[in-house]
């Protein structure tokens, strides 16, 4: 499954932006044309001719490289900047304060709901003061007409917040579906591909441990499937409080994949050794019943330019290996640790 499609929003921007700039490049050099050899009006000419300038580069960025972050939202400055030095400048009747309208919708679309909102605040702030101070902008002083624009804008704005809010939800919990285990809030195998291939910029001192609960099976049988259940969201939540530098995911049905960067094979070694030697410390309360269970670990060093996949087979071996040796130990390349402690009985 590709990621991208969960993370659809940052795809959809990128799209919007280089249109948007396509467009607004062609907007602006016809005003610029109109204002340098119709109108005479210079200085708004000028400001749109930079614009369009501007636009055509960023499309043309955007249709050759990633866009940066900081990209959007200088667009949305630049275009609310020549909006509102455009009213404050030319003749009312030139009428460029109705691109006010537009401009909450652009703001949430491109840049989200916090970014929208601040922006959108500003225009409403700027050019309220543009229309007060501006003598030629009289007949904005008219009560009905001045409500029925403020009116409008707030209600542009207000539409763009609610579907933009709702939207960020609803990705959220797309997101939630598609990358996380629901019984144990763990990450899935695709949140695993994903955090490999793409968050995980460094993967030198990478180091990889496949954990699988000793005789799960037992603890189903003697106290129910459920009970199995609940074993687990408390062995992920342990995972998860114990690899606080690295991240947990589940693979299997009582098998998890942990990773942890930066590390050494000592620092990952001792890490397993904290992990196993914790769990078989723990007493897992399920209603009045006591539960104690144990792990085999399996662990390996990542080695350059492995795939994910020669990564999970190499660090599977050494789980092989743990289970292979009693159980209730850690496996790692050239180290082989044991205990011999009670499994579930
Ligand atoms: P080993 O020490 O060899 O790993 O023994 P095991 O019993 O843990 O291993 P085995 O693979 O034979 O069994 C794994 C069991 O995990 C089988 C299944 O009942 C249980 N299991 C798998 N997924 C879930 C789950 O989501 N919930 C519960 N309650 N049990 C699960
Ligand atoms: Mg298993
Ligand atoms: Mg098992």
């Amino acid at each position: 499954m590709d990621i991208a499609a969960i993370d659809s929003v940052k795809v959809l921007r990128e799209n919007l932006l280089k249109w948007v700039c396509f467009c607004f490049g062609i907007l602006a050099s016809i005003f610029t044309y109109f204002n340098l050899f119709v109108n005479d009006f210079y200085p708004l000419g000028v400001l749109e001719g930079i614009f369009a300038v501007y636009c055509f580069y960023t499309f043309h960025y955007a249709r050759t490289r990633k866009i940066h972050t900081w990209q959007p939202l200088v667009l949305c400055l630049c275009i609310t900047l020549l909006v509102t030095l455009g009213t404050y400048l030319a003749a009312m009747k030139n009428g460029l304060f109705v691109w006010s309208f537009t401009l909450p919708v652009l703001y949430y679309l491109l840049l989200g709901c916090k970014h929208g909102f601040y922006l959108s605040l500003l225009l409403a702030c700027v050019q309220t003061s543009v229309f007060i101070s501006k003598p030629s902008l009289a007949p904005f002083s008219d009560l009905n007409l001045s409500l029925n624009m403020s009116f409008s804008y707030v209600g542009i704005w207000v539409i763009a917040h609610i579907f933009e809010a709702s939207r960020a939800q609803f990705a959220q919990r797309l997101e939630n579906l598609a990358l996380y285990d629901p019984l144990t809030k763990t990450g899935n195998r695709l949140a695993m591909n994903h955090y490999f291939e793409v968050e995980l910029e460094n993967k030198t001192n990478l180091f990889t441990m496949l954990l699988d609960l000793d005789y799960f099976k037992k603890v189903n049988d003697q106290f129910g499937h459920d009970v199995g259940d609940q074993v687990l969201v408390k062995v992920a939540s342990i995972l998860k409080e114990v690899v606080n530098k690295g991240r947990v995911f589940r693979v299997g049905g009582e098998e998890f994949a942990l990773f942890i960067p930066n590390s050494s094979q000592q620092e990952s070694y001792q890490l397993a050794e904290k992990i196993r030697v914790t769990l078989q410390d723990c007493v897992i309360n399920v209603g009045d019943r006591e539960i104690r269970l144990t792990a085999s670990i399996g662990l390996a060093a990542y080695r350059n330019n492995d795939t994910l996949k020669q990564q999970l087979k190499a660090t599977d071996k050494q789980l092989y290996q743990a289970k292979k040796g009693g159980r209730n130990n850690v496996s790692a390349e050239q180290i082989h640790y044991s205990t011999n402690l009670e499994q579930v009985s």
